[in-house]
């Protein structure tokens, strides 16, 4: 019964197989140093059950003893006489009830207590890494931190402290009884067990990696459902229903003959122990029985005996699931505080700020060279220089893939430049607050704007938390988006569905603007804002953009070159470096790299409408 509990404990989740992180002593100490008290208090009572649990079998022996006498001698009152005991043992058994609830009760606390505590240090120090960091690691894994491997590191001290405690102290103390009852006996069940342990241990240890195996299938068919039910738009575009079906029915295959396995497996060490066991209580009767009948035990004795060893035998036992508990719970630890050390090279926040009123908007690129962290033998800037003149609209075109995100990343340092600076009104970026750069000075608007799964309302204010309501219609409007936004029954408290879904892509976009809007910000990037867009909705939003433009340094990442005529100067980068600067005229002109690009476009662009 024990193995199956602790087949169950498992996680439902494994992970593949890497460098495991060592468990941190230090870190587990400061967060079980707040309940150092309470801990304190469960080990009492659990041990207190422990030794209660040690005296029962000898009382049982006794009891026993005086029913065999009246089985042999039928005179005076059985009632009177096994009274005392069995209150006694009544009394005991209470007592142990209560002192198992108790330490249960203490123990869940401070389990729970302390779950909370972990996942809310770990969920911030998430919060705070650099952007390489989720570059290279996937969502997916993260989460599991956070919730599994918690959830797993949690039971696991439970079970430690509760049956660990108990089971050590059963075995101490009823080894002790043995051998005070009959160190004959107790000699012999010593050269047993252990032997017994060794196989069961090993039988152990092979269904464990079975049932890894196990919720390795599980986590394959799971993942399978995963992608199908999360990208479910796209398998219905593609008619692929059927096939996933089919993907998800073979993992699904998988899984049920390795569980089938696993659970053979599980029916073979149940039904042998179960004879080793019984073996062994007919071994200790018949051997215990012996001696009995030379006068050297009581048959009291015996019975004593018989319930010590049994107490043993299921303690010891316990023990051995236990331990491949405590080092699932050590690794699952060990992944827990990994990331709550880990300390990122761009810090929140920390460093100078500007007043707003000095606040300029100015914007420098020099020299700078960038290679992604998890890329780094791959130059995406080279040598890139660029000047945003404040109040200014400037735009960036160049081929995809040639780096312009990348640029608009540094100026909201997601990344620091591998060489060369990054400078706002001629201050380093490295040395101005990055919560105050990203808060209140830059607004940036991507191509596919996210948003959060609550009301339209919280969504705008999300760029600015202590915004009025009037704030958030202003923006609203600025952004073209307060009328449709009015049009929907419930207004600004309308839910937008897990990541949008429930708007379209003009309405999302004009929700990321007014969300960029509120803020104020002195620089705007526009990366390909309308690129995604039908010419209806783009129109809308290019409306809206324009007006948010003025008075603002803008700058305007494009690939769709009919929406940067209108910029004062116009960048064209290639290879990671700037390669042509001016206005469309002049550009044009020049008969260089945005000639070629806008006579490339003029050609992929199909006419408006074709004659039938
Ligand atoms: P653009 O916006 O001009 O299309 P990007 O700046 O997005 O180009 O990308 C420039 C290059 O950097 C591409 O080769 C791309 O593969 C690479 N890249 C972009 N983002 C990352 C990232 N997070 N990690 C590693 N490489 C990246
Ligand atoms: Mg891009």
């Amino acid at each position: 019964v024990a193995l199956c509990e602790a087949e169950e404990a498992l996680p439902a989740h494994s992970r593949p197989c890497v460098l495991e992180p060592r468990f941190n002593w230090m870190l587990f100490w400061k967060f079980l140093r707040p309940h150092l008290l309470v801990l304190g208090a469960a080990v009492v009572l659990a041990l207190g059950a422990a030794l209660v649990n040690v005296q029962i079998p000898l009382l049982l022996g006794q009891l026993v003893e005086i029913v065999a006498k009246y089985t042999r001698d039928h005179a005076g009152s059985f009632l009177t006489e096994s009274r005392s005991l069995s209150t006694h043992l009544l009394l005991l058994y209470g007592l142990q009830g209560l002192l198992t609830f108790g330490y249960l009760v203490l123990l869940s606390r401070i389990g729970e207590r302390m779950a909370v505590d972990l996942r809310r240090a770990l969920f911030c120090n998430l919060l705070r890494q650099d952007i390489a960091f989720f570059d290279a690691k996937k969502t997916g894994q993260l989460v599991n931190r956070l919730t599994t491997d918690v959830q797993e590191f949690k039971s696991s001290f439970k079970l430690v402290i509760s049956q660990g405690l108990r089971s050590c102290t059963q075995v101490a103390g009823c080894l002790v009884s043995l051998s005070m009852l009959s160190t004959r006996l107790t000699l012999l069940l010593m050269v047993a067990t252990p032997a017994l342990m060794g196989v069961g241990t090993l039988m152990g240890s092979a269904l464990r990696k079975l049932s890894r195996q196990c919720q390795e299938q599980v986590a394959r068919a799971t993942g399978v459902a995963d992608e199908a039910l999360g990208n479910v738009r796209t398998v219905r575009a593609f008619a692929m229903e059927q096939r996933e079906e089919e993907r998800y029915g073979v993992e699904l295959e998988g899984s049920r003959y390795k569980a089938e396995e696993l659970g053979r497996g599980i029916a073979l060490f149940q039904g042998l122990s179960n004879i080793a066991f019984n073996c062994m209580v007919l071994g200790t009767l018949f051997i215990g029985g012996s001696l009995v009948a030379g006068q050297q035990l009581t048959g009291g004795d015996l019975m004593s005996f018989l319930v010590a060893s049994q107490t043993v035998q299921r303690s010891m036992a316990n023990l051995s699931i236990l331990f491949g508990q405590v080092v699932r719970g050590l690794s699952a630890g060990a992944r827990v505080f990994e990331y709550m050390t880990l300390s990122p090279s761009i810090p929140l926040s920390g460093g100078c700020s500007l007043p707003r009123e000095r606040l300029r908007g100015s914007i420098a690129f020099h020299n700078v060279s960038f290679s992604y962290p998890c890329r780094p033998g791959f130059p995406v800037l080279r040598d890139f220089n660029l000047t945003l003149p404040p109040g200014k609209i400037v735009a960036l075109v160049g081929q995809s893939g040639g780096g312009k995100t990348t640029v608009a990343s540094l100026l909201e340092r997601f990344y620091d430049p591998t060489a060369g600076v990054v400078m706002l009104d001629g201050q380093d970026l490295r040395t101005l607050d990055p919560s105050w750069l990203r808060g209140q000075v830059i607004g940036f608007i991507s191509q596919e704007p996210v948003l959060f799964g609550t009301t339209i309302m919280e969504n705008i204010r999300f760029g600015k938390v202590d915004a009025s309501d009037e704030e958030v219609y202003a923006a609203a409007r600025e952004a073209n988006a307060h009328e449709f936004i009015t049009s929907f029954p419930e207004g600004y408290n309308t839910i937008v569905g897990e990541r949008g879904a429930t708007l379209s892509g003009g309405q999302k976009q004009r929700l990321a603007i007014a969300r960029a809007l509120i803020k104020q910000p002195a620089v705007l990037i526009l990366d390909e804002a309308t690129s995604a867009l039908d010419s209806e909705s783009e129109r809308v939003v290019q409306e809206a953009l324009d007006r948010a433009s003025s008075g603002r340094t803008v700058l305007v990442i494009a690939h769709r070159l009919s929406t940067v005529r209108a910029a004062h100067q116009i960048v064209v980068m290639a290879h990671g470096r700037v390669c042509e600067v001016g206005t469309h005229e002049e550009l044009l002109k020049k008969g260089g790299l945005y000639s070629e690009l806008i006579r490339r476009q003029a050609l992929d662009t199909p006419p408006p409408e074709a004659p039938r």
